[in-house]
């Protein structure tokens, strides 16, 4: 059953560049994503606050036949304000919209994005061989765990789970009780850890958080380097003595 086939297709105008290569080239045992469809123009929305319904959207995105499931990426509202809807059991929309600049602005990629809801999405399908769009809402939970199956109805608690996503103790023990690939665990286990911020963002977070501490690192930093310098050039001068 692994890896899950799954088709990207991207929705009209997303706004933002998606580095689609990254996420074709991405090395999973769990999934294996292809993007060779898109829709140039999407039609008007059709629902409140120009949200653009499931059954809108339905008559937009095409099942790929030679996929396991197929996910339109867009960026536009969708129904209820969610950011992810699953339109059939072989169909789902993930949404850029507000979500590109809570990503963004808080040092995530949007392929670090994209590829933390497919990860959501080949889980429930491992699980169920479908993505129930009928009763997703079940397995999300209110509280946020940093976990996959987080609801997030505050967009902005995604961030909890864009660093090295988990499965919680729950959601695992659900999975577990269902016939999914032996090896889905340990490759989630393994896997998920990458999704994570960059070396850099994270050390400027922890100077954020230990400003003292760094300033300590700094100045000692600073007086090894005096040190290593004037052995240097101790050295240096008795090898050239007119540098003295
Ligand atoms: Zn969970």
């Amino acid at each position: 059953m692994l890896p899950i086939k799954i088709s990207l297709v991207s929705l009209g105008a997303l706004k933002h560049p998606v580095n689609v290569s990254l996420l074709e080239g991405w090395q999973s045992r769990v999934f294996k994503l292809h993007h060779d469809a898109s829709v140039g123009h999407l039609p008007d929305a059709d629902g409140d606050d120009w949200q653009y319904t499931d059954a809108c959207l339905r008559g937009v995105l095409q099942q790929d036949p030679d996929a396991d499931f197929t996910l339109g990426i867009i960026n536009v509202p969708l129904e209820g304000n969610f950011y992810l809807r699953r339109l059939t059991d072989k169909t789902g929309v993930l949404s850029l919209y507000e979500m590109a600049e809570i990503v963004l602005y808080s040092e995530f990629t949007l392929e670090q994005y994209i590829l933390r809801n497919i990860y959501e999405l080949s889980v429930l399908f491992a699980a169920n061989g479908k993505l129930i769009p009928s009763d997703y809402g079940s397995w999300a939970h209110d509280e946020v765990r940093g976990c996959l199956f987080d609801m997030n109805s505050s967009k902005s608690d995604i961030l909890f789970s864009m660093h090295r996503p988990k499965l919680c103790p729950a959601c695992k023990t659900r999975i577990a009780a269902k016939q999914v690939p032996a090896e889905l665990f340990s490759a989630l286990e393994q896997e998920l850890p990458r999704i994570k911020k960059a070396l850099f963002s994270r050390m400027t977070e922890w100077v954020k958080l230990h400003p003292i501490f760094a300033l300590l690192i700094a100045s000692a930093s600073a007086v090894l380097l005096n040190i290593v310098a004037s052995f240097i050039y101790e050295k240096a001068k008795r090898i050239y003595p007119w540098l003295g």
